[in-house]
This record gives structure tokens, C-alpha cells and sequence, in this order.
């Protein structure tokens, strides 16, 4: 049965327990006193207990290395994201912002007046989601020591149009699920109210709420959080509609791991299709044509 461990959006997440695969302690290992090491994976291979090669993570992380390692060789220019109201600098390459986030394609090589400057303002962004998302550039990893919730980075990457971090943000939530979280009204209602219908944020949290029931008794709220759910949908909305129509808030379905979002194969229908211009065309110095929709 799961344990009942809170997260959301506005508070740090605990850091989920590393199930230490052969490969994730040789990266604790190594970078251990950086505090950078990732989250554990629960891939079909990490799942099997199998890991190494054949785990999703670690070929995520070698692909997104061998990448960035061709545009940093090439290409210096480095950009100062202006973030928050205290105005927190942080910097970045520039190709690699580009290369990742259409929104900083837009901006670093569409011919705006950033272009020129290096500088691009972010005043209304947090400076520590910015910081994970950045980096998330250099390493392909979020941070297990990031104090940002899932759900808000990966509304932090649908913003910045970036499915690659919207993705690592999901498999992050998959995690987390998987170690026995239960949904905390504060996490649904935050990710219904940052996203639009279609989104597969959304898809995942409502489907975890059909399938683990956060009113169920397994759950064991407190009347704290009861509350927060009784609030929550005293609001109505698109949650509510989403749920009612396909089943309710309190079932709980026990010993069908199949039927769980976070269940590997179910991941695919939460993750974004990957979309970025060629590398090529950052390593040559091509400017950005256009809008495309992602
Ligand atoms: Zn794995």
C-alpha cells in the first residue's frame, strides 16, 4: 500500500528515495559534493531491476550530452537570463537556450533586440525554476536536490516550449507516483489551473486521481486535507468535469500497477513529442524562419 508522502507546487519536494542501480550510484559517486545526481528512473528496464545500457535515463542523458557537447564546442555566445523580481542573473550559451526551447529560439535568433544584447528578462519567472531548467540544459538532469516541484517545471517547459524539459518533468512525476505519493489537492488544482485542456500534465493527473482516488480510505487524509479537496472542488471547473465524466475521486484501484499513470508503458501517453531545428542548424549560425506550431 502506498504511503501517504505530500508534495506540491509551493513547497520543496522531497527528494525521492535512489533505488541505486549500478549506474545511478557510480553518478551519486562521482558527483557526490555537486548534489547534481538525478532522480532514479523506472523505466521498464530499472523496473525489471535490469538498469545499466538499456535504461531510458541513461540513454536520455548520453543523447542530450552528445548533443550539447557539439553545440558548446562551437558555439561561445552566452546569454544573461534577467530572472525574478530581484532580478537574479544566470547565464547560459545561447545555442543550447535556442537549441531547447523554441521560446528562446524565438528570442536569441529571430531577430529581436535580445538578439544583439544577450540579455533576456524573465521577471515573472522563479529564479530556482529557471536555474533547474538551465541546468537541465547542461546535464539532461533535474536535480534530485531541486526545490521546485515537478508539476511547476514542467509548466515552466510547456512555457518556454521546451517538450524535452516538459518530458524529464514527467518522468520526474512518474517517479515520484511510483514511490507511493498520493495527490495533494494543492498539486491537481495548481496543474489544472496552469494548463489548457489537451495538455498532458493534465491527462496524467487526472488520470492518476481515477485510478489511486485521493478520497479513497487508503489514503488516510487528515481533515486538513480533506478540505483542500472539498475546496478544490467546490471551485468546479475542468477538473471536476474531467473526473466526473470518467469515474471519481474515490477509487483506489490496488494490485493493477497496469492501469497506473506511472506504470512504464504507460509513460508514452504523457510525454511530448520531441521538436527543435536541426543541430546543424545552430552549429552553422542559421537564424530561425518562422514560427512553428510544437
Ligand atoms: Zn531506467
Amino acid at each position: 500500500m502506498k504511503q501517504s508522502t505530500k508534495t506540491s507546487p509551493s513547497k520543496p519536494v522531497e527528494a525521492p528515495t535512489n533505488r541505486g542501480t549500478s549506474n545511478e550510484m557510480e553518478i551519486a559517486k562521482a558527483e557526490k559534493g555537486l548534489k547534481v545526481y538525478s532522480y532514479s528512473c523506472v523505466c521498464d528496464s530499472c523496473v525489471c531491476g535490469e538498469s545499466g545500457e538499456s535504461c531510458e535515463q541513461n540513454t536520455r542523458i548520453r543523447d542530450h550530452a552528445s548533443e550539447i557537447s557539439r553545440i558548446l564546442a562551437k558555439c561561445p555566445d552566452i546569454a544573461t537570463l534577467i530572472v525574478g523580481p530581484c532580478q537574479s542573473k544566470i547565464t547560459c550559451h545561447k545555442t543550447l537556450l535556442g537549441f531547447k526551447s523554441e521560446y528562446f529560439d524565438g528570442l536569441c535568433f529571430g531577430g529581436f533586440p535580445s538578439s544583439e544584447s544577450g540579455e533576456i528578462r524573465m521577471e515573472e519567472e522563479q529564479p530556482e525554476a529557471i536555474a533547474a531548467f538551465v541546468s537541465w540544459l547542461y546535464t539532461g538532469r533535474i536535480s534530485s536536490t531541486c526545490t521546485v516541484a515537478p508539476a511547476a517545471l514542467w509548466v515552466l517547459g510547456d512555457k518556454l516550449r521546451s517538450p524535452g524539459f516538459t518530458n524529464e518533468a514527467m518522468h520526474f512525476l512518474f517517479r515520484i507516483y511510483y514511490q507511493g505519493t498520493f495527490i495533494t489537492a494543492e498539486t491537481a488544482g495548481f496543474s489544472y489551473d496552469n494548463t489548457t485542456s489537451g495538455s498532458k500534465l493534465r491527462l496524467f493527473i487526472k488520470d492518476v486521481i481515477l485510478n489511486e482516488g485521493p478520497l479513497s480510505k487508503e489514503t488516510e487524509l487528515c481533515s486538513d486535507d480533506i478540505e483542500s479537496w472539498r475546496a478544490l472542488i467546490r471551485q468546479g471547473g475542468d477538473l471536476l468535469v474531467d473526473i466526473s465524466f470518467e469515474g471519481s475521486f474515490n477509487n483506489f484501484i490496488c494490485d493493477d500497477d497496469q492501469r497506473m499513470a506511472w506504470y512504464y508503458q504507460n509513460h508514452h501517453k504523457y510525454l511530448e513529442p520531441i521538436t527543435t531545428r536541426p543541430i546543424e542548424d545552430f552549429l552553422q549560425g542559421k537564424p530561425r524562419e518562422g514560427t512553428r506550431n510544437i
